[in-house]
């Protein structure tokens, strides 16, 4: 498949979907860079024979220009990073932006205004993405946290660009480490849901039970399970109204030959707060004015029993409130089993907001196999959905 290392940039522009999506302060000035830095191997291996043309979104703005969402604040940064003056339209589409984009030489790099000013965008309008089209000679996109959206900018854009369109190396390493989880699998493969609530991961544990042997259920969803079985829950965390669909993940997971691992026993608080009174009780016998927030050490040792079993896994969702100290340790214990299983050959698969949050409180990353920067994209492509970035491309 053509990518940006088998493609010959000579004279050519790109114009890159770059995910520039990043947190600013009050003053205009960039919290963390993390996104802007992933994408720069991308943009230096073009620009090492062709011009570079970039775009992205930021913020939410409600359609039409917000100075707060423009792109301009963090031209400097980008410039600084990559050590060079980067060039900037005013307005991503339009004859200033096609009278910049003509005069690239070798190894110029433009960022165009933030995407969003346009309705037209998020709308996937095809006029929108022409006329972007004509900015470039070959379409790349490198932000897998909005491939998920079929918009102008990460779809649409691509049929104007038939022969000459690619990914960006890390969206090209984000398909290659998801695909190698979901669809080539090394088993024992080993899924662990957390998060708070059954309802947002259930199509995921659907799909999950088709190609997993081990399934581990924690968090907050775990209530559910257990109040479905029968079981006490005290003030957990519960959807009523998703007890049914509890017992069916477990009927699946019977008929599927997975084996469903739920916690043991539980780590309960009296008030949602890490100064709560705690107490620590079996899964299913948590007393009224009670709530479950970790999972207990016995449930910890089960846990990491099958972690180090395993051949793969995928960790979504911590498995206890591990933004309060009192309720961290099941998650951070998790983290560290998932560690040693990697180091000693295992791939993992780290996914998710507040799971990469919690390995990054740990100072984990490194000790993971891949840490998805993903979000909702991943999370879709987890539920067995081909995204409508990822197909784009494939054509
Ligand atoms: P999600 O976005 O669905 O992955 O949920 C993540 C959130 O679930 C985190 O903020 C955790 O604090 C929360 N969570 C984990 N375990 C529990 C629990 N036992 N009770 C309430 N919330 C929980």
């Amino acid at each position: 498949m053509q990518n940006i290392d088998n493609f010959d940039f000579g004279n050519k522009r790109a114009i890159v979907r770059v995910d520039f999506n990043v947190p600013l302060n009050s003053k205009n000035e960039i919290t963390d860079d993390t996104r802007i830095r992933a994408a720069l191997p991308t943009i230096k291996k073009i620009a090492e024979k062709g011009a570079v043309i970039l775009m992205s979104h930021l913020g939410r703005p409600t359609g039409g220009y917000e100075e707060k969402f423009s792109l301009k604040h963090i031209l400097p940064h980008i410039s600084k990073l990559l050590g060079k003056e980067i060039l900037f339209a005013d307005d991503c589409i339009g004859e200033s932006a096609k009278n910049l984009s003509l005069n690239l030489k070798k190894g110029d790099i433009l960022l165009l205004e933030n995407l969003r000013f346009y309705k037209e965008e998020e709308k996937g309008n095809a006029e929108f993405a022409k006329k972007l089209s004509e900015l470039a000679d070959v379409y790349v996109n490198d932000a897998f946290g909005t491939a998920h959206r079929a918009h102008a900018s990460t779809t649409i854009i691509a049929q104007f660009f038939p022969t000459t369109k690619m990914f960006g190396y890390l969206m090209q390493n984000e398909v290659d480490n998801i695909d190698k989880v979901l669809n080539g699998a090394k088993h024992p493969f080993t899924a662990i849901m957390g998060g708070a609530k059954v309802s947002t991961k259930i199509t995921i544990i659907e799909n999950l039970l088709k190609r997993v042997d081990n399934l581990i259920i924690g968090g907050g969803m775990t209530y559910t399970f257990i109040k479905a079985q029968g079981g006490k829950i005290g003030n957990s965390l519960v959807e009523d109204d998703k007890l049914e669909m509890a017992l069916n993940v477990i009927e699946n997971a019977k008929k599927n030959n997975v084996k469903l691992y739920l916690a043991l026993d539980s780590v309960n608080a009296d008030s949602f707060d890490n100064g709560a009174n705690t107490s620590l009780s079996t899964i299913n016998e948590i007393p009224e004015g009670w709530m479950g927030m970790d999972v207990g050490e016995k449930t910890v040792k089960l846990f990491t029993e099958v972690v180090e079993k395993s051949a793969s896994i995928l960790w979504n969702g911590p498995v206890g409130v591990f933004e309060m100290s009192k309720f961290e340790n099941g998650t951070k214990k998790l983290a560290e089993a998932i560690a040693k299983a990697t180091s000693k050959g295992a791939f993992s698969l780290i996914g998710g907001g507040d799971t990469v949050a919690a390995i990054g409180k740990y100072g984990l990353e490194e000790k993971m196999s891949y840490v998805s920067t993903g979000g909702g994209a991943l999370l879709e492509y987890m539920e067995g959905i081909e995204l409508p970035g990822i197909k784009a491309i494939r054509g």
